[in-house]
């Protein structure tokens, strides 16, 4: 009896070790950069970086990982440190849940062994997580409700067109003062319960994309095996999405659920990140058509920083998915929509946007348009839409 008691405690002993150790081993090797810091940036990018009232990312899955965003790191891509560091004014936070093994952007089946249940355990979360979508989801709101609650009172959760107007008004006497919202990568976690959405809702979530690397009870995926379009289910979430005004984002989705959405939902669209067919042709990326559409519904395009995305490491790559984007489409719909923490390697971190200013000023872009660019789009749009 005593034996196996001490098998137990040893192995208890033994998994909390792990969960000490594997997790930011894990993730040294997932989210990269190209780029070391001290980054290279110039003077005149630094002073207008500085100078910009509001810079606004669109994608970010540090809550997934086992860090502490309060504090700094030079692990992953996001903490609010580094947002700072970097004049980030406001990130959102978005919520993975699932994750095929061998995940790719041709094809995953939605049964392949998941490696977000393999995380979870590994960084020692609440067994409630470990085979719940919906509560791993709801973990990961939270864990972003808690850190703001412990980081000086310097960080705003927005949830409200006041809350972001709080923040918008904190910052100008305050600089260090910063934000970030909630959205979901994929509507499996609604485990096919239409409540659940509320649960989300509740919990802060403003922002959902039906689907993530596989088809699901909402839709298809544009990396699924069949692809299809909306479910009547998705219907229903999208319905309920439009009375909350809810963002619908369209990153991962199928073609056919994209057609189906810019039909039925007349609540606001955007891409959080995503690159241009236009630039690199590849089914992660959206077709002219879809860009126009988006465009034509007051909605905003995130370009993502990853080679997945721009077909290239460098950050001219990323520019130019920008410079084709403007031209198709204008301006005033063209945001930032890095994938930082995605389980990609981009050139710089989120302390690192001088150095993408750098390059934009080379290709030609005006203080202005850069402005537009890091926030200032991200900015009415979330005035007009947030509830
Ligand atoms: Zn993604």
């Amino acid at each position: 009896m005593k034996g196996i008691l001490y098998t137990i405690l040893a192995l208890f002993v033994l998994y909390w070790l792990f969960t000490l150790i594997a997790p930011s081993f894990v993730e040294k090797g997932m989210n990269k950069t190209t780029l070391t810091k001290p980054y290279n940036i110039s003077q005149q990018a630094k002073e207008l970086l500085e100078s910009l009232d509001f810079v606004s990312d669109l994608h970010s899955d540090a809550l997934l990982w086992d860090r502490d965003l309060t504090k700094g790191s030079d692990q992953g891509h996001v903490d609010f440190k580094r947002m700072q560091e970097g004049n980030s004014a406001l990130q959102a936070f978005t919520i993975v849940t699932k994750s095929p093994k061998g995940q790719n952007f041709q094809e995953n089946s939605a049964d392949a062994p998941d490696n977000i249940t393999l995380l979870s355990i590994g960084q020692g979360q609440p067994v409630s997580t470990w085979f719940s979508l919906m509560n791993r989801a709801l973990y990961q709101c939270k864990k972003l409700h808690k850190a703001a609650r412990r980081f000086n009172d310097e960080f705003v959760v927005v949830k409200s067109k006041s809350d972001f107007q709080e923040l918008l008004t904190r910052r100008k006497t305050n600089r260090n003062v910063i934000g970030g919202f909630l959205g979901i990568e994929g509507g499996h976690c609604l485990e096919g319960d239409i409540h659940n959405l509320e649960r989300l809702y509740d919990a802060g979530v403003r922002m959902l994309g039906p689907a993530h690397f596989f088809d699901n009870e909402m839709g298809g995926s544009a990396h699924g095996i069949k692809q299809g379009g909306l479910t009547p289910f998705g219907k229903d979430v999208l319905k309920e999405m439009e009375q909350r005004s809810m963002f619908l984002d369209v990153a991962h989705s199928s073609e056919a659920v994209m057609d189906d959405a810019l039909a039925m939902f007349s609540g606001p669209i955007l891409t959080s990140h995503t690159g241009v067919k236009g630039t690199y042709d590849s089914p992660r990326n959206l077709s002219d058509k879809h860009l126009r559409a988006i465009a034509e519904r007051d909605g905003i395009i995130g370009i993502a920083f990853f080679p997945g995305a721009t077909g290239t490491n460098t950050i001219a790559g990323i520019v130019k998915a920008m410079r084709y984007t403007v031209d198709l489409i204008g301006i005033d719909h063209v945001a930032l929509g890095s994938d930082f923490d995605g389980s990609v390697t981009t050139p710089f971190d989120i302390s690192g946007l001088g150095l993408l200013i750098d390059e934009m000023l080379k290709q030609g872009f005006t203080n202005k348009e850069i402005s537009a660019i890091l926030g200032e789009n991200v900015k009415r749009f979330l005035m007009e839409y947030l509830p």
